[in-house]
């Protein structure tokens, strides 16, 4: 019986079996007639055509569920899409109303410190008014007592 020279190393024997026992992906390619996926070198399974000719029937029903399958698909992804829209525009909507509620009341805030100004200069006139009245009187009070005294 034949007996091998050497054991062969765990090493060996792991890398070997590491590249062998791989799965392969099958070639698969777009059909030109459909644009399914489809087995390369082979008919296409979707609408029976290769290299441009009708090879063999396929059952329009099940073509037609796939169909079907699709649009749903279609359908149901625009649906999220115009779901995530009306979500962002109501964002947009609720941030832009925030917006303009602070906008007033920045707005009012700002009317308040104007009419705060004008009351302060009001009330700081009529107090140079009292004063510069106030001070005519004592004047007017003094010459009466000066002329009193002479
Ligand atoms: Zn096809």
């Amino acid at each position: 019986m034949a007996v091998p020279k050497r054991k062969v190393s765990k090493a060996k024997r792991d890398s070997r079996r590491a590249n062998t026992w791989k799965a392969k992906v099958p070639g698969m390619a777009e059909c030109p007639q459909c644009h399914e996926l489809k087995l390369s070198h082979r008919v296409c399974k979707n609408c029976g055509y290769y290299d441009g000719k009708k090879i063999i029937e396929v059952e329009k029903s099940a073509q037609e569920a796939k169909a079907a399958e699709k649009e749903e698909k279609k359908v149901s992804k625009a649906a999220a899409k115009d779901a995530k829209a009306i979500e962002k525009e109501t964002k947009k909507a609720a941030k832009k109303t925030a917006k303009t509620a602070e906008e007033k009341v920045e707005k009012s805030a700002e009317v308040v410190e104007e009419k705060a100004e004008k009351v302060e200069e009001v009330v700081e006139e009529k107090a140079e008014e009292t004063a510069e009245a106030v001070e005519e009187k004592v004047e007017e009070a003094v010459e009466a007592a000066e002329e009193k005294a002479e």
